[in-house]
């Protein structure tokens, strides 16, 4: 899609709340970084968020039930607790009384507690670049960097033939201080993707390639939890570069990358 101001502001409710997928999540925030009027007003409307969810968290931690609500789940939990009024045997149809109100009272404390969790757990919404980023991570920790191990782009690229519907384009910037160590399959929002794995002295560099229609979009750069993020779209291919190296030398990387 065409991320220009007004998609930009129609789209915010749903990059807050996590919806966007991958591809999106990137333009919408490339654009933010790049916009002089988007980037402040996303700033201030997630401002207002984590605002209206203190407020909430404060509500919930403080306020006690309304006295209503209270009485209904305690009337709802005392009938069902309370004995039949004929025996099992001989009234089978009129027991059922009983396990309904504990199924409905049930149901209100369930309600509660969900609309309660969704609320105080605003903070771990969907986040579709940090997903990119626990690829990476997860790539280190299961030594599962790639499934072809080489330096050689001749044999990397190759590989990737009949796994993907695209082909990734596999540079060897080996001479420059990117060492190729090879490529495995990745999923990004649950669809196949290609993840090339580079290193830079001791860093580990992940770059992700999929399937992005759309219109060339200049790299820009992000964060989550200490890794930085490098992203661009180039003739409909969406690239990541996901890394713990400085975002200076990722950034250099990405446009070694675009101008081969
Ligand atoms: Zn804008």
């Amino acid at each position: 899609m065409r991320m220009d101001c007004e998609t930009h502001g129609k789209l915010t409710d749903a990059y807050l709340d996590g919806e966007l997928d991958a591809a999106s999540a990137l333009a919408f925030e490339s654009h933010g970084a790049g916009c002089a009027g988007c980037g402040p007003r996303l700033a201030s409307a997630r401002d207002e968020r984590a605002r209206m969810s203190g407020l909430l968290r404060e509500g919930i931690t403080y306020h006690r039930a309304p006295p209503a609500f209270r009485a209904g789940v305690e009337a709802a939990l005392a009938h069902a607790s309370a004995p039949p009024p004929v025996a099992r045997a001989a009234a089978p149809a009129r027991f059922g009384l009983g396990s309904l109100a504990a199924v409905a009272a049930a149901a209100v404390l369930a309600s509660a507690l969900t609309w309660w969790a969704a609320s105080s757990l605003g903070g771990s919404r969907h986040d579709p670049v940090g997903e990119l980023v626990a690829s990476h991570v997860r790539s280190l920790q299961v030594d599962h960097l790639t499934d072809i191990a080489s330096s050689d782009r001749h044999a990397v690229k190759p590989w990737f033939a009949g796994k993907l519907d695209f082909t990734p384009p596999v540079a060897d910037l080996g001479t420059e201080g990117y060492a190729l160590r090879g490529g495995r399959l990745d999923y990004v929002d649950s669809r196949p993707a290609a993840a090339l794995a580079y290193q830079r002295r001791q860093h580990v560099i992940n770059l992700f390639v999929w399937s992005d229609a759309g219109r060339d979009e200049p790299a820009y750069a992000t964060q989550r939890a200490g890794f930085n993020v490098v992203a661009w779209r180039d003739r409909g291919l969406r690239f990541a570069l996901v890394s713990d190296l400085g975002e200076d030398e990722l950034r250099g990387f990405a446009e070694r990358l675009r101008k081969p």
